[in-house]
């Protein structure tokens, strides 16, 4: 009998009955805006902030509309404008590129290894053409943070760290987005905690925090939040700072505060998955697993493998032989941008260099979710699925 799976990719978890109750006093209350608040509350939202700030470690936090707000928030907090350019890795998705865009500044692609992370021999090449990098963990999948840290410091690079994929990873025991000048994550329903729409920028920087509380939309209201610096700094900045309205609402903080309180056994559950699906997939002949660094503590909410120099055909096959097995599989080398999946050189606002090395790595990237409502049973059958079907385009010899 052949196997196959009945599962959806993209259905994440309820929303927990906490939140949900939580959710229903906002609404209950009518006041959803974040700064419309009874005599002495402090509000869902300047709340949520700050045990935002506090799990991070970090002394100011931000909650704004999505994780892209946050990502142009962070640009136009450290002073990036029209025509520069932002280093940012080629492997990533649409958002990062387009919130450099979104500044009018141009982004500058840094290619990408095999352990699917920010090549860092490019990232020194092209170190002098930028002041900040824009570095996406994508997929989770973190560069050796030391050796990024002193590469960026020592050519006086800013690093805006996009968690989008990484809230509650550590390299070294460092939590992740708490290296850089800023940290910036997605509370989007596809990340790691879901509030439909949502982000967040924690900064232990106090000129880039006010700036980026005022560009959000403080409407000088920025004492009713509980995680920024000082009313001496807004002074300094509040003047030429522009309101670029990006706030978060107490019904979206609602129901983000008892979910960020399961974020630890959330990223555990994740990876007992991911563990699953890595171990079921090793030694499979013509697949290879992406090995992940004893520094890196990850948080498996996808998985990626690689196919090296398969063909297109080949591909193509074993996505549609999965498909038909209730196997949902990405892939990164396809010339057109397909849902999710674009290759830098589909963003076509952003010029870029080819760059082959990188181009040989996004060809053989095949992504998978691995939302928590799969078991741990749901996980080993994918992998055996896969693992036939990669098998049997492998043995055909149809690469
Ligand atoms: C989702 C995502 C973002 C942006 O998040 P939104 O909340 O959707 O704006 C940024 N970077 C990466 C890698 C993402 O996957």
């Amino acid at each position: 009998m052949t196997e196959t799976f009945e599962g959806s990719f993209t259905q994440q978890e309820p929303i927990p009955e906490e939140a949900i109750a939580r959710a229903v006093e906002v609404m209950r209350s009518g006041r959803l805006h974040r700064y419309n608040l009874a005599e002495g509350e402090a509000g869902e939202t300047a709340l949520l902030e700050a045990e935002f700030a506090e799990a991070m470690g970090m002394r100011y936090c931000l909650a704004v509309a999505s994780g892209g707000y946050a990502l142009a928030c962070a640009l136009r907090a450290v002073g990036v404008g029209p025509g520069e350019r932002v280093l940012t890795n080629a492997f990533t998705l649409a958002p990062v590129p387009g919130a450099i865009a979104s500044v009018g500044a141009v982004p500058v692609f840094v290619g990408v290894t095999e352990a699917l992370t920010i090549d860092l021999d490019d990232l020194a090449a092209k170190a002098g053409q930028a002041d900040v990098l824009m570095l996406s963990h994508m997929r989770g999948h973190l560069a050796d943070m030391d050796a990024l840290m002193a590469l960026c410091d020592a050519r006086g690079l800013k690093v805006i760290e996009d968690c989008a994929h990484t809230m509650g990873a550590r390299w070294n025991g460092r939590l992740s987005g708490t290296d850089g000048l800023i940290g910036c994550y997605s509370t989007q329903t596809y990340k790691h905690l879901n509030s439909g729409e949502g982000g967040f920028l924690v900064t232990d920087d106090e000129d880039i925090a006010a700036r980026a509380t005022v560009l959000s939309g403080s409407y000088m209201l920025y004492e009713r939040h509980l995680a920024v610096p000082g009313a001496e700094v807004f002074e300094r900045v509040k003047y030429d700072t522009p309101n670029v309205s990006g706030r978060m609402d107490h019904l979206r903080a609602a129901i983000l505060r008892p979910q960020l309180a399961q974020l630890a056994a959330r990223c555990e559950a994740w990876n007992a998955r991911y563990r699953t699906v890595e171990a079921g997939l090793r030694e499979t002949p013509g697949l290879r697993v992406v090995e992940r660094p004893a520094a890196e503590y990850y948080v498996g909410s996808s998985i990626q493998f690689l196919l090296p120099d398969w063909g297109e055909a080949a591909i193509a096959e074993l996505l549609a032989r999965c498909a038909a097995r209730g196997v949902e599989l990405k892939w990164f080398g396809g010339a057109e941008p397909v849902g999710f999946t674009s290759r830098y050189d589909s963003w076509r606002y952003a010029p870029s260099e080819p760059m082959p090395q990188s181009d040989r790595v996004l060809k053989s990237i095949i992504d998978m979710r691995l939302p928590l409502t799969f078991s741990l049973d749901d996980c080993a059958l994918i992998a055996r699925i896969i693992k036939a079907e990669v098998s049997a385009v492998f043995q055909a010899g149809l690469r």
